[in-house]
Order: structure tokens, then sequence, then C-alpha cells
């Protein structure tokens, strides 16, 4: 165990941050924040990338765990939380602080994850019996033992996570228990604030509160995933929504829509829902494919005071909102199937969010290659993936091994993705009062960091950085 130090106001604080993942792309978030003494983790993800690939960047932790004095956690995506059970199989054994909501998604993930890679192993190893098989990058045990580290923190309760550092969590609005970080200790006596946005959600989406203003920022790192886009309104969405989905019952057709099992699956049972409830479109089933996105359920059911007043007034209506009579969840693989062969019209909700795993794959194979259907893209999807090539509108797709005419109709209906377009991201900014001393980019393409660049410098005294993996700042 490192010695622990109060930070005495009085000496030379500095603060280091060092990105090892997120930089110039989407995945792999992972900031290391060294504040005088003390060395704090902002999240640990995924990346995009084979789990079990021996030379998977998931693979290698550039920075020794068992230093870290403290794991700050912003949501439980993959991509933030995806390598946490690796910090504790590597010895580390302190705090890992979240939201109450992100720690109860965060053991059901991470379960999950040690169930697919053990999965991912057999098949490898079954496969290519001559080979050596991979070992996974973590088993159910380095979960378990994970949770226990744990420590639920409320929105607005601050927590003086080491001495003389008080984190304090703010509401995103990204995802049920996406949080704003933000952390404030002494430098020679003067207050500093730091400041992670995590990833930052839309405004006016009906469903999570908008992301909450913060001022007074010293140093801020901000998300940049959508910072060269401008995204469609609410309303506007509900409005083509409404076409596709009246479009369907016209043709008896089905619509397929590929979802994150977390936060947009729900978020779209949650508008179909809206349609239906508010606008009086004429119901027709929605299947949502996917055990993990039904256990994700039951846990924004479980935290009903995380939505919005309109949101909640719906649900005051019906307990079961997020899955009313007209919402099916799928479990096994039988039920999975059959939705082969019922007739539309009806919409089909299944993971992976950017079609490159899961059961989405199959729903599209079967429903690509009929003109009736619709495939609905409702988020971000990164290059050279399924996902992309069909929002691109290519003329035929390999969907496991066989190349499929793309003949389904395709709408592109990005504006419903969690994540905050420029505007938002402008608006965000300028809630900030300005006067930002140092303030770097991340979680986003290159392209998107470039067009934003400009959007965040008036707010910020020096240059705004674009920091590239392992980059290290002194600030
Ligand atoms: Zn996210």
């Amino acid at each position: 165990m490192r010695r622990r130090r109060v930070i005495d106001h009085r000496e030379v604080v500095w603060l280091r941050i060092t990105f090892h993942g997120a930089t110039r792309q989407i995945t792999g978030s992972a900031h290391l924040l060294e504040i005088g003494p003390y060395r704090i983790l902002l999240d640990c993800g995924l990346f995009d990338s084979e789990r079990i690939d021996p030379t998977s960047p998931n693979r290698q932790i550039s920075f020794d765990p068992r230093a870290l004095d403290a794991v700050i956690v912003s949501h439980a995506h993959n991509d933030h939380i995806g390598r946490l059970p690796c910090l504790v199989k590597a010895g580390y054994k302190g705090p890992i602080c979240t939201t109450p909501a992100t720690a109860a998604i965060t053991n059901v993930m991470l379960r999950d994850s040690a169930r697919i890679q053990r999965e991912e192993v057999r098949n490898a190893h079954i496969k290519y019996p001559h080979i050596e098989a991979p070992e996974p990058l973590f088993d159910l045990a380095d979960v378990e033992w994970m949770v226990e580290q744990l420590k639920r923190l409320s929105y607005g309760e601050p927590h003086e996570v080491l001495p003389g550092i008080i984190l304090t969590y703010l509401d995103a609005g990204h995802v049920l228990g996406s949080a704003i970080v933000q952390l404030d200790f002494h430098e020679n006596g003067r207050p500093r604030r730091f400041v992670f946005t995590g990833d930052l959600g839309r405004r006016s989406t009906h469903l999570l509160p908008d992301p909450t203003p913060v001022k007074n920022i010293d140093i801020l790192v901000s998300e940049s995933t959508y910072g060269n886009r401008e995204l469609d309104s609410y309303d506007r969405l509900m409005k083509q929504l409404h076409a596709i989905v009246a479009r369907a019952t016209r043709l008896q057709s089905k619509i397929v829509i590929p979802a994150f099992s977390l936060g947009r699956t729900q978020r779209m049972v949650y508008c179909l829902q809206e349609l239906y409830a508010l606008h009086k479109v004429r119901p027709i089933p929605i299947y949502v494919d996917s055990p993990l996105a039904l256990r994700l359920t039951e846990i924004h059911r479980d935290h009903p005071d995380a939505f919005t007043p309109q949101a909640q007034s719906l649900m005051d209506k019906d307990p079961l909102y997020f899955g009313s009579k007209y919402v099916e969840f799928c479990e096994s693989w039988d039920d999975s199937r059959r939705l082969n062969y019922l007739n539309g019209p009806m919409v089909i909700i299944a993971s992976s969010g950017m079609c490159e795993a899961g059961r989405i794959r199959h729903h599209l194979r079967h429903v690509v290659q009929d003109p009736d259907n619709a495939i609905v893209i409702v988020s971000f999807q990164a290059d050279g993936t399924l996902g992309r090539r069909i929002s691109e509108g290519v003329e035929r797709v390999q969907i496991f091994d066989e190349w499929y005419d793309l003949n389904a109709a395709v709408y592109v209906l990005d504006g419903f993705s969690g994540h905050g377009d420029r505007n938002d991201l402008a608006w965000w900014y300028s809630q900030t009062g300005g006067g930002i001393e140092n303030a770097f980019l991340v979680h986003g393409e290159l392209e998107a960091m470039d067009a934003l660049v400009p959007v965040l410098q008036p707010f910020v005294r020096n240059a705004v950085q674009t920091p590239e993996l392992h980059g290290s700042y002194e600030v």
C-alpha cells in the first residue's frame, strides 16, 4: 500500500494527466491523473479490438495498477468500464467510485463480458486446437472481487475520495447513472477544479435530464464524439420514427434497430411507447432480442428518479414503462429464432449497436434483402463496422460468411444517440462561464475534434489539446 499524504496547502502541488485511451478515437477510455502524491484513474474501458487476441491493446495496461490510489468511473458503457476487472486482477485494491446506478449496471455488464470471453476462448480452442488457447482478459471471480471494491456515490454528494481531494458526481444525461466527474483540491492554497465530462448527453431528449452545467473549471477533459455533427431535434426524430412505423404497418413489414443493450435500447423502447401513448400512433409489437438488455431494463425500473418529470409521469401511468404490453423481451435463442417466422408489422431491437456481434446479425440476414423492411440506425457507427457500411447504403453487405443485397430501406436517425452534438457541446461549454486554463479533447475521431476545437477555444486560455495515445501533460 502506498503511503497516504495529506496535501499540504503550502507546498507546490502539480497536476499531471496522461491519456491511456480514447485518444483521437472513441474506445478504451482511461486517463491517469496525478494530483500531488496521488494517482487517480478515470475510467478503465475496453478498446474496440478482439478481447482474446494476444496482441490486442486490451491486454496492455501501460501503468502500474498497484500504484493507483483511487479509480473513478464516469458511466457503465464497456468502453469506460470494460477493463476494470483487469486492474483488480493486477493487484489494485483501492476504491472504485461510481454512482449507484452505474454500480448496478457495471455488475451486470462485466459478468456478461466474462461469460462472453469464456465462450470466445472455448470457440477459439475448437477452431484452432493446435494453437495454445488464449486466456480471457478476466473471469467471473475477478468481476466479483471488483464489485467488492465499488464505492457508490450519489449525484451532488461531495466525497473526500483522497485526503484533500473532493469528488462530486453530476448528472451527464448520457445513460442511466452517467456522471460528469468534478474534482476540487487546493494548490498552494488556491482552489483548483478539474472536470472530466465522461460522455455528455443531448439536451431535451424527454427521457434523461440535460447534462448538468459546471462553472469555475480550471482543467477540462471533454468528450467530442459528435464535435463535427449537428443532429436532428427530438421532435423531428419522432416525426421520422412515426413515418417509419406507419410504413411498416402499411407494408406489414419488419423494422430492425441495432442498439447497444445499455441506453439506446431503453431509449428506443421509450420513444416508441411515447409515440403510441402521446401521438396516438397505431401500436405495433416491439421485440427486444437481448437477455442483457432485459436485465439492464430492470435496473432502469429500479431508478425512476433518474428520469425527467415528463418520463416519470408516463411511467407513473405504467410501472412497466420500459416494457408495457407492446414490448416483449426475447431471452432464449428459441425466442430469438421465432421472430424469423413471425409476420410484420413489428420492431426488432437487438445488439450489438454497430452490428459487429450478437443477435442483430441474424435478424439483419433475414430482413436485409426485402425492400419492404427497414433498418434504422440510431447510434454512432465506427469506421469499418457492418453498421457503418449499412448506414452508408452500400449495395451488398457481408453478414457472417455470406454476401447479401442490401434492399431494405435504411434510415439513419443517429439523433437518438446518447451523445450531445456540436450545438449541445457548445451550449455546455458556454455554461462554464469561460476562464478555463487548460482543456483536452478525448473520445472522438480526429475530424470531430478538429471541428470542436474552435467551439471550445473561446472558453479556454491556453490552446485546446487533442492528445495522442499516452500523451502526458503537466498543468
Ligand atoms: Zn457512453
